[in-house]
């Protein structure tokens, strides 16, 4: 069968190497796609900013599975527009989607369904604000309803700072556009967890699941990135967790939905707090993460495409995903001032080098192909994913393979899975 990935990262480019090991993919096309990607696929332009351009790409290709990457398209309503023209699409509906695009929507839902996430109150003006942050102790959580690229969470130390982040987001000084409505949450403590699910709007299968390093210095330091490092160890959820996880958390969102008729298809990722308490709801994705799926799949041993052909067919529970036991982890490679300005454009060498290591696979974020040369094309370049008996070994192959890559102003965290290597040593 013919399949088209939309989207153009580091989570895409391990979804095309994933859909190219199953038996039943004959062609792949992936849209944008990028330097590493059409190494495995056939890249074709799109704009996936515009429902138009990707509807007329797959009126063009004609593929018999679209698998949407990223957020955007998936707020746009590229699922319905397709699904209304006969194409089989994995991911879900505009409305469904709403978990992660209205983080006021999730929460009222999550309130609704009795599913536990942090106490918190939903501002649409000034006077409500000042209400909601004598309601919690600092440091306060602000946070924008809308997408933000993961720049949309202030954790605010005093009550002023949080009425100060707030006003930030209504007039549109922190993040371009101006909020409608700003969340103010309770600060939750404990070990953060990904926790992701492929659904059919009625069973769900977890993947294993992932801790990511969200910020870009070593130590859990300095600003928030899209992602440093993730790391996939069995061990971050223990069986009983994992039940209680599946039970309170995935299977009600999924039901809850359904019931309320924006049944959800494609991947539920539930951002998780495990707290003192028990697991809390910080947030949902909509789609696969970036770059958890980039560690997750290394462990995959079944095949992708027939799990998501089987969420789309709504015949989820006659599929079973096999991983396998042990460790993954991967660590990004940045450009130099990332999250901030940087350049492009630089070669990028020792990618042949780094793919020889057993168990290692490097996947593309940010790259392009200039004169046939792989050069970078973004914040985050690049991610080097690798597999091991345990995470030490996964995290060893890993950095073995990033010390062969060099570009200008590379930089890569180098304490990524720190916190599971010093429970244990
Ligand atoms: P979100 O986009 O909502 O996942 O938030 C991004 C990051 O902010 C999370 O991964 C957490 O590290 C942090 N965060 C969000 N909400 C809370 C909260 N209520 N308490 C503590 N940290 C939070």
């Amino acid at each position: 069968m013919k399949i088209l990935i939309l989207g153009s990262g580091g989570r895409e480019h391990a979804l095309a190497w994933a859909a190219k090991r199953s038996p039943r993919v004959t062609e792949l096309v992936c849209a944008p796609g990028n330097g590493g990607m059409a190494a495995l696929a056939r890249c074709v332009p799109v704009n996936v900013g515009s429902v138009e351009s990707m509807v007329e790409l797959v009126e063009a290709e004609r593929p018999e599975l679209t698998v949407v990457g990223p957020e955007l398209p998936l707020s746009l309503g590229i699922v319905d527009v397709l699904k209304e023209r006969g194409f089989r699409v994995f991911g879900p509906t505009r409305e469904a989607a709403m978990l992660e695009t209205s983080k006021g929507f999730a929460k009222r839902f999550l309130q609704r369904h009795a599913i536990p996430t942090a106490g918190y109150a939903i501002c649409t003006n000034h006077e409500e604000l000042e209400k909601a942050v004598d309601r919690f102790h600092p440091p306060i959580v602000v946070k924008a309803d809308g997408l933000a690229a993961g720049k949309g969470v202030l954790i605010c130390e005093s009550r002023q700072m949080a009425l100060e982040a707030a006003a930030g987001l209504f007039s549109g000084v922190l993040l371009g556009a101006k909020e409608q409505q700003v969340i103010v949450e309770e600060f939750l403590t404990g070990e953060e967890v990904s926790f992701l699910c492929l659904t059919d709007g009625r069973h769900v299968a977890p993947l294993v699941p992932a801790q990511d390093h969200k910020r870009i210095g070593e130590g859990d330091t300095g600003p928030n990135t899209g992602g440093m490092g993730v790391y996939s160890t069995d061990s971050l959820l223990d069986p009983g967790m994992r039940e209680w996880v599946l039970h309170h958390i995935a299977q009600p969102t999924v039901k809850g939905m359904a019931d309320e008729d924006t049944p959800f298809t494609g991947v539920l990722y539930c951002g998780l707090m495990i707290t003192a308490k028990g697991p809390q709801v910080l947030e949902f994705n909509a789609r696969f993460g970036d770059p958890e799926t980039q560690a997750i799949l290394m462990r995959l041993e079944s095949d992708l495409v027939e799990a998501m052909e089987a969420c789309v067919d709504g015949r989820l529970s006659e599929t079973e995903l096999r991983w396998s036991p042990g460790a993954s982890a991967c660590v990004i490679a940045s450009s130099a001032g990332y999250p901030g300005s940087h350049k492009t454009g630089f070669p990028i060498g020792g990618l042949d080098a780094a793919a020889r290591i057993p168990g290692v696979e490097v996947f593309h974020s940010g790259t392009a192909l200039k004169d046939g040369q792989v050069v970078t094309g973004g914040g985050r370049v690049l991610g080097v994913s690798a597999t091991g008996e345990d995470l030490q070994q996964a995290l060893g192959r890993a950095y073995e393979a990033m010390a062969e890559i060099h570009f200008e102003g590379m930089y890569y965290r180098r304490d990524i899975g720190h916190r599971a290597l010093k429970t244990k040593p």
